[in-house]
């Protein structure tokens, strides 16, 4: 079992004036053997989530739970964690073998055969018996990652915490692991904390998402839900690459008005805003969302095109409204060129409407054929 339960757990550093709240409150709970990956940007609390559940810091407030048991207060050692850290955390001195017999050495009493046993298996799972008498330095970075990550699944822990294990990989390899280290969790079935900056990441390799922002949790989800039912402008922004566009416009009647357009909402959806505490509403319209018009449009919009970047299936064009840059994704088959005049709509189906004065979602895009249940996280591997 590794059901996780993070309830209400609060992280401040430093006192008086010098305070910084690192995580607010926080409210999860993990399923046994789900793969959950925390993302945010640069200083969300990410890291220091991951730190207080592997006991590396004490919490302010709040508890920690490990299968209906309380480890808030135990020390790291205690808690049945591996953790896998950005830096490999690798004993120079010592041989890959020993730094992935280190921790059985220390906190059970099997025989030396047996921690041997182990680890070999490990290392032919992880495809590095050929490396186990190389010291770290020998080794290329991939290699050394692999020697990590062996080192915390050698140990069976009922959780991995893996705190950006693969930011220090290249491109190529990074996309690699990443598939590997989906396919070795879901074998292990082991319940996971994935921390990351990197939305792509938290969109191939979570179960469920949680988005944290200024220490607070955001939302969380499966990965569709946070990107097609954002809870909020900021996951919406956080969330998809490249960015849902944002267009701050006011609500005057049924219309929404920014400078450079009008758009005429349907009753239907003109209702949803009469709950929105603003007349100030933000329009998002995903890159691959904005279509072209027919003539009949009436909420077309005409747009110059700014710049034209084809990568083959795809080809993103940026253009400015009214001072704000947006970007269409559209098929690599049409002919585009930088200065060209399109017109362009954001089909009322697709459009996703912020409330202005606190950023929450009044109204998300249609879903087509997938209901939201489809998005639900079963607890069962996918
Ligand atoms: P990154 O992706 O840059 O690592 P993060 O989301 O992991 O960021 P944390 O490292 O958890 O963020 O930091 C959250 C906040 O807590 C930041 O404002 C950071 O400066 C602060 N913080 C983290 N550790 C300490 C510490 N030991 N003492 C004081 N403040 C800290």
């Amino acid at each position: 079992m590794g059901k996780l339960e993070l309830n209400n757990l609060t992280k401040v550093f430093g006192v008086d004036d010098d305070q910084v709240i690192a995580v607010n409150d926080l409210n999860i709970a993990i399923e046994d053997g789900e793969f959950l990956v925390l993302v945010g940007p640069s200083g969300c609390g990410k890291s220091t989530t991951l730190r207080c559940v592997a006991g590396l810091e004490t919490v302010t407030s709040g508890e920690i739970i490990l299968d209906g048991q309380s480890v808030t207060n135990q020390k790291s050692k205690e808690r049945d964690m591996a953790m896998v850290f950005q830096n490999y955390a690798l004993y120079p001195h010592m041989t890959a073998r020993e730094n992935m017999s280190f921790g059985l050495k220390m906190s059970t009493d099997l025989s030396k055969a047996k921690i041997d046993e182990l680890v070999e298996d490990t290392a032919e799972m992880m495809g590095i018996n050929e490396l186990l008498e190389d010291r770290p330095g020998e080794l290329s970075g991939g290699q050394q990652q692999r020697v990590a990550l062996g080192r915390a699944i050698v140990r069976e822990p009922e959780v991995f915490l893996m705190d950006e294990p693969l930011s220090n990989l290249d491109a190529k390899l990074r996309t690699a692991m990443r598939t590997e280290l989906q396919e070795l969790q879901l074998r292990l079935g082991i319940t996971t904390i994935y921390v990351t900056h990197d939305q792509t990441e938290a969109m191939t390799m979570g179960d469920r998402i949680a988005v944290l922002n200024g220490g607070e949790l955001q939302q969380i989800g499966t990965p569709l839900e946070c990107y097609h039912q954002p809870n909020n402008r900021f996951v919406a922004g956080f969330i998809g690459s490249p960015s849902m566009n944002f267009l701050d416009c006011h609500l005057a009647g049924d219309t929404l008005r920014q400078d450079s357009f009008d758009y005429q909402l349907s009753a239907e959806t003109a209702e949803q805003l009469r709950t929105s505490s603003s007349e100030h509403v933000t329009l998002g319209i995903r890159p691959e969302d904005i279509q072209p018009a027919d003539a009949e449009d009436q909420n077309a919009v005409t747009v110059s095109v700014n710049v034209v970047e084809p990568l083959g299936d795809t080809t993103y064009v940026y253009f400015d409204l009214d001072d704000t840059p947006c970007t269409a994704s559209v098929s690599g088959d049409l002919a585009i060129e930088e200065g060209d005049q399109l017109e362009v709509v954001f089909p009322e189906d697709c459009i996703h409407l912020f409330d202005g004065a606190t950023g929450d979602a009044v109204k998300n895009r249609k879903l087509d054929s997938t209901s939201d249940s489809e998005y639900s996280y079963s607890g069962e591997p996918a």
